[in-house]
């Protein structure tokens, strides 16, 4: 199983926000804003760039509980910002597709 396989299934804890039925929402354990949060496919796809056109309609979902993230806690209208890390020199250090949602203090562009 990966870490977050082991997450979703409640075998290693974490501090949820929101969940759905396709979807689990939980706060980063090494947060590199006020708020970092994970949205991880309840589905293991080991990265974005191993999506297929399956996955079309939950790629979708991911990105709207980016929104309902946001939303919960209260950075819609400050700003966020959405990264999906994919191997290695996108800094990917776990194998299972998460999509951050930071916020909560502006953001540097470019990213380092
Ligand atoms: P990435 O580097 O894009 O693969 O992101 C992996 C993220 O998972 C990092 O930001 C880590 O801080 C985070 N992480 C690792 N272990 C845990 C955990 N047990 N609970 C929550 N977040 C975690």
């Amino acid at each position: 199983m990966t870490l977050f396989e082991k997450i979703i299934a409640r075998q290693i804890p974490s501090k949820i926000v929101a969940e759905s039925d396709d979807w689990l929402a939980f706060h980063d354990i090494s947060p590199q804003a006020p708020v970092h949060v994970l949205v991880v496919p309840k589905k293991v796809i080991p990265r974005v760039g191993e999506a297929t056109p399956e996955d079309e309609s939950l790629l979708g979902k991911l990105l709207l509980a980016t929104q309902e993230v946001a939303k919960a806690l209260g950075i819609s209208n400050t700003g966020f910002r959405v990264v999906i890390n994919h191997g290695r020199d996108g800094g990917e250090t776990v194998p299972h597709l998460h999509i951050h949602v930071l916020g909560g203090r502006p953001l540097g562009w470019p990213p380092g």
